[in-house]
């Protein structure tokens, strides 16, 4: 645990975000003998810790908790010499450091400051905020059908949402579960032309239009949905072992948004160097905007993100060769 004050000499790098982008470029920075402090957040925790099995990471091939490989990416980046705290960063400012550029980030009532600053903190799916979705997600109520298809094999499932996502989502999952329906509040889709048509002619899909869910009910898993008419008002019950949240993703930008380009969705824009609109500030993981959000791409950005701060630090410091 850190408890770095103003005063004190710079850290090298600074990571925002305790996730596998940030432990990961925690890990690269650390191994490198660069003086690097992971501020993990304190109000949430990484994404994946809301899944209770991760099969698609490589040589994990009996899989593991969301919760335990990222203590193990914790355990591995500690062992290089990282520093961590927790903490929800709300600012950084510009601030010199002697004749050098540089960085304070501030954690409640701690600041940091920093040579370089790489931003890893994630996003986080839009939740329905009714009756029962907090205690399934994980055991049912999944934001990820790559990720948790698979455990749905000869179950029958719904997707709430209409878009791209929504519908792309649900044809990717008929190649496991026996039936899906889509739940949406109106009656036609937002997704394109192509993604409407493969749906319309997948028998596996089935849709509640004009729907929106009330509440979800099931003790230890999921077991029914329940589902109101928004034009009548009716209500109804759908039993299904599984339901996909596609209703749009939020990336935890919003403190940096002063500094950084982001894109319309508010996506930190980076380079192929994960370099953001600003020299000295980095960012990878899923806060970046990109194509595929999972703990692989994570993990490889965070390695490019602290490669690249290494270069811009040594490069300040004189001491590129
Ligand atoms: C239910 C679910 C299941 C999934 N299953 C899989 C799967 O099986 N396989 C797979 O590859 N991917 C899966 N994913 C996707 C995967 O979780 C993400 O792609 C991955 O976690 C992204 O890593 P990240 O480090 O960029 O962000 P995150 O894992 O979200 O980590 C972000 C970190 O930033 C911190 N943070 C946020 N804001 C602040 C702040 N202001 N100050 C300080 N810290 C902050 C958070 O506390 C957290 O530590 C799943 C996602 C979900 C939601």
């Amino acid at each position: 645990m850190s408890d770095q004050t103003a005063s004190d000499a710079p850290y090298d790098v600074v990571i925002i975000g305790g996730g596998p982008a940030g432990l990961t470029a925690g890990m690269y920075a650390a191994r490198a003998s660069l003086r690097t402090l992971a501020i993990e957040g304190a109000s949430a925790l990484s994404q994946i810790t809301a899944t209770d099995f991760v099969e698609n990471y490589p040589g994990i091939p009996a899989g593991a908790t969301g919760f335990d490989l990222v203590e193990r990416f914790r355990t591995q980046a500690v062992g290089f010499g990282l520093e961590t705290v927790s903490g929800d960063v709300t600012a950084i400012t510009r601030k010199p450091w002697g004749q050098t550029d540089g960085w304070e980030v501030v954690a409640g009532g701690r600041r940091f400051g920093a040579l370089s600053v790489i931003l890893a903190t994630g996003a986080a799916w839009r939740r329905l905020g009714v009756p029962g979705e907090e205690k399934l997600i994980g055991r049912g109520v999944s934001f990820c059908a790559t990720c948790d298809g698979p455990l749905f094999r000869d179950r029958e499932v719904a997707v709430v949402g209409g878009g791209d996502t929504a519908i792309q989502e649900a044809l990717y999952l008929t190649r496991f579960a026996t039936k899906v329906t889509v739940i949406h509040r109106r009656d036609r889709l937002r997704a394109t032309a192509i993604l409407r048509e493969r749906a319309f002619a997948n028998e596996k899909i089935f849709f509640a239009w004009n729907s929106v869910v009330d509440a979800l009910d099931g003790d230890d898993v999921l077991r029914e949905v329940r589902l109101r008419d928004v034009t009548t008002g009716a209500t109804s019950v759908l039993a299904v072992s599984g339901l996909f949240i596609f209703i749009g993703l939020n990336p935890n930008t919003s403190p940096f948004r002063e500094w950084v380009a982001v894109d319309k969705g508010g996506y930190i824009t980076v380079d192929a160097n994960m370099q953001t609109s600003v020299p000295g500030i980095f960012a990878c993981g899923d806060c970046t905007a990109k194509r595929l959000r999972q703990v692989i791409t994570a993990c490889g950005d965070g390695a490019t993100a602290a490669f690249s701060a290494q270069l811009y630090v040594e490069e300040m410091k004189g001491e590129a060769y």
